[in-house]
C-alpha cells in the first residue's frame, strides 16, 4: 500500500517548528505532527487514512490475504527489521527515520469498521503485526488496537496478532471477549535471550523476560500463544546452549509452539544491519559477508540446513513443534491439581 493511494482531501499541515516541511508535505491525510514527551526522540505524524484493510499481494507466500497496520514506522527499532523499506514511500529514510518518524492512522478503527460492513467482505482472516508492531510505544498513547479488535470481532472476522509489545496485556480482557465470537491467535516474537545483545539489536523493545511474562499472562487468559523465534542471528544467537535456554524459557512461559527462521537481510535493511555489526561485532563481519554475499538477502543454504538440523530435534524435545500436543511442565500439573476439600469438576 502506498500513501499516494490514501490521499484524504482537506488535510491540514500542522508541522512543528524544526520539522522539515518535506517530511510532511507529501503525506496525504496529514492532520498534525507531535513529539510526545513520553517518547524521547519519537515524532508522531497523525493522519487520516482512507483505507484500513490491505490486501496481501497475490505472489506473497504469506498464509493470509489481509492485514491491518495502524502505524507505519516502528519505535521498537529492531536493526534487522524487514519492514524498513516500507518507509521509503514516505520520503523518510529506512534507518533512523523508520525508528523515530511514526505515522499514526488515527481513524483506522472507524475506517476498518466501514470496510468490514461492506456486503462484499467475506470475513477472511486478518493479520496484525505483519509489517510494523501494533503494540509499539505509540499504542500506549493512541489506543488504536481496542477499536480494531472491537471492529473485527463485531464483524465476525477472525484475526491474529504478532507483536513484541507487552502492551498486549492491556487488551487481553478485550481479546478474550473477542475470542467468544471469532478465532483469535496471538504470537510473541522472541529471538534473543542475552539481555545486552537484545537491547543492542532491538533497542526500543521490551526485554525478553517481559515478553515471556506476557506469554504467561496470555496463557493464563486462555490463549494458546505461539512464538516467532526469528531472526536467529548466525554466530550470535544460534548455539545449542543459547537456543536450548531460550526454548526452555518459552516452554515454561506456556507457549504452545515455535516457528523459527534465520536472519533475512532485505536490500534496505542490509546496510543498516552491517553498520550495526561493524560497530558491535566487527570480528563477525567477514563471516556475515560470506553468509550473505553480494546482494543476497537469504542466508547461505548450508547454514539454513545446519540450523534446521540443530533446531528440529530441540523443538520436538521441548514439545514446541507446530501441531504438537505437549505435556504441561511439572509445575503446571502441580498448579492444576485440585485443592484438598475443593469441589472437583470430574
Ligand atoms: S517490532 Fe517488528 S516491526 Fe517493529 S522494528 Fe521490530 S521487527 Fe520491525
Amino acid at each position: 500500500m502506498r500513501w499516494v493511494e490514501q490521499s484524504a482531501a482537506g488535510a491540514e499541515d500542522g508541522s512543528l517548528p524544526g520539522l522539515a516541511l518535506n517530511e510532511v508535505a507529501a503525506m496525504p491525510g496529514h492532520l498534525r505532527t507531535v513529539r510526545p514527551p513520553e517518547f524521547k526522540g519519537v515524532v508522531c505524524h497523525e493522519v487520516l487514512a482512507k483505507s484500513a484493510l490491505n490486501r496481501v499481494p497475490g505472489e506473497s507466500s504469506m498464509p493470509f490475504d489481509w492485514t491491518v497496520n495502524p502505524y507505519r514506522g516502528c519505535s521498537h527499532a529492531c536493526v534487522y527489521c524487514f519492514a524498513r523499506g516500507s518507509h521509503r514511500y514516505l520520503d523518510f529514510d529506512t534507518g533512523a527515520d523508520f525508528d523515530s518518524q511514526i505515522v499514526v492512522k488515527v481513524n483506522v478503527a472507524e475506517v476498518l469498521r466501514r470496510e468490514l460492513a461492506k456486503p462484499s467482505w467475506a470475513r477472511e482472516h486478518v493479520a496484525l503485526g505483519t509489517n510494523t508492531d501494533p503494540y509499539q510505544r505509540a499504542e500506549g498513547r493512541y489506543r488504536l488496537m481496542p477499536g480494531i479488535i472491537g471492529a473485527l470481532s463485531d464483524r465476525r472476522t477472525p484475526f491474529s496478532i504478532l507483536t513484541k509489545g507487552t502492551l498486549l496485556r492491556r487488551d487481553l480482557p478485550l481479546l478474550a471477549e473477542a475470542r467468544e465470537r471469532v478465532d483469535v491467535s496471538l504470537a510473541m516474537s522472541i529471538a534473543v535471550g542475552d539481555h545486552a545483545l537484545q537491547q543492542s539489536i532491538e533497542p526500543g523493545t521490551p526485554g525478553t523476560r517481559a515478553r515471556l511474562e506476557t506469554i504467561a499472562a496470555a496463557t493464563e487468559a486462555g490463549f494458546e500463544c505461539s512464538v516467532f523465534l526469528m531472526p536467529i542471528l548466525p554466530h550470535l544467537t544460534d548455539s545449542v546452549l543459547q537456543l536450548s535456554r531460550l526454548l526452555r524459557d518459552i516452554r515454561d512461559a506456556g507457549a504452545r509452539s515455535v516457528v523459527y527462521g534465520p536472519l533475512h537481510l532485505r536490500t534496505h535493511v542490509k546496510p543498516w544491519f552491517f553498520e550495526w555489526l561493524e560497530r558491535t561485532h566487527p570480528e563477525l563481519v567477514p563471516r556475515y559477508r560470506g553468509l550473505y554475499p553480494g546482494s543476497a538477502s537469504t542466508v547461505a543454504k548450508a547454514y539454513r540446513q545446519a540450523l534446521a538440523a540443530r533446531l528440529r530435534p530441540m523443538l520436538r524435545d521441548y514439545g514446541l513443534e507446530r501441531g504438537a500436543r505437549r505435556t504441561p511442565p511439572v509445575e503446571r500439573i502441580r498448579d492444576a491439581l485440585p485443592v484438598p476439600g475443593a469441589p472437583t469438576l470430574f
